[in-house]
């Protein structure tokens, strides 16, 4: 499978002054062409700081990528020019944040700001941005779109601002569609059909997908790969699969059980226990062990290695290497 997106050894960093957050340490993934990426994980966990380091979008200062790569179809966007970056943001890579309103300008019609972004970036005439820009919400299912385009987002609903947003995000046929939770502002029938639509879309147009939620319930339903993200790393890849029927690593044990589930009506949902660690000294080792059932000596001192356990399944917890199993089994031995 093409590789579109490989993200390697990523550290972002942010200089305040009670110090510096490490806010993400460290991470690695790959998106394959024509695929959805979910990327899990508690506010604070780094998942936004990632996403907006592809996009370049770190306020520098105080933000900063300290170290690694982003390879976006084979070059280093961390190496990018800011006029490059101006060139590939809305054209290679768009953006979708969670917040249609604060997304959309008020004082501005739908099809005017449809129009803009690819005005901006293609020669394009009137007539044919007019044209595409109605291909566009017809796309992303906005009935009677020659009368809404003259009007105003005040005009629609929240779900039908958050399809705009999408078709705005689309029009210059990105080949990589970064959303952030997308559907978080949407209540949960909105919340499907935004959902289904970024589906067909994927089906419509071959994009490929990072969509960062806290929400398993949605990752269930559209990603087809999962990474799941503590304390600025990535802990756990899988498929879907993997994740959701063999989840190896506690904290996406724990998140798992923390969602509500159809089929287990009337049983308990199990929150996590206490709190991520901080970021400004992060632990030398698996950051989860303060809130871990299973958490051993040396899980605080030594960060576990990545433990490839199938060719799509990857854990960092010292329960899955064998060493830590062996140093175990001296301990337990030594009694
Ligand atoms: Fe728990 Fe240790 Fe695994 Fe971390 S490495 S998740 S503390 S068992
Ligand atoms: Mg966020």
């Amino acid at each position: 499978m093409e590789k579109i997106l490989e993200v390697n050894n990523l550290h972002v960093t942010f200089t305040t002054y009670g110090g510096t957050v490490k806010a993400v340490r460290g991470v690695d993934f790959h998106l394959n062409k024509g695929e959805t990426l979910a990327i899990v994980g508690e506010s604070g966990c780094g998942k936004s700081v990632t996403s907006n380091a592809i996009m370049r979008l770190i306020p520098d200062p105080p933000g900063k990528i300290s170290a690694g790569t982003i390879k976006f179809k084979g070059s280093d966007l961390t190496k990018a020019s800011e006029k490059r970056m101006r060139s590939i943001r809305g054209v290679d890579i768009s953006m979708i944040f969670q917040d249609p309103m604060t997304a959309l300008n008020p004082t501005l019609t739908i099809g005017t700001q449809l129009m803009e972004g690819l005005r901006q970036h293609h020669k394009v005439t009137g007539e044919a941005a007019r044209k595409k820009a109605l291909e566009m919400m017809d796309l992303v299912g906005i009935p009677n779109p020659k009368e809404r385009m003259k009007q105003y987002p005040h005009q629609f609903s929240g779900g039908m601002r958050q399809r705009i947003v999408i078709a705005i995000a689309l029009i210059c046929e990105p080949e990589l569609l970064i959303a952030d939770e997308p559907t978080t502002a949407l209540d949960v029938t909105i919340q499907a059909q935004i959902l289904e639509l970024f589906e067909r879309i994927q089906r419509a147009t071959g994009v490929s997908i990072i969509l960062i939620t806290h929400d398993l319930g949605v990752v269930a339903k559209i990603a087809d790969r999962i990474a799941v993200m503590y304390a600025g790393k990535i802990i756990e890849t899988g498929t879907k699969r993997d994740i959701f029927y063999n989840p190896e690593h506690p904290y996406t044990q724990g998140l798992l059980k923390s969602v509500p589930r159809l089929d287990l009506q009337g049983e308990k949902l199990t929150p996590i226990d206490g709190t991520p660690p901080d970021l400004f000294s992060p632990p030398k080792g698996c950051p989860f062990t303060a809130r871990c059932p299973f958490a051993m000596e040396v899980c605080d001192k030594v960060y576990p290695a990545n433990s490839i356990l199938s060719e799509s399944h990857k854990v960092n917890c010292w329960l899955q290497d064998s060493r830590a199993k062996k140093l175990l089994a001296e301990t337990a031995g030594s009694k």
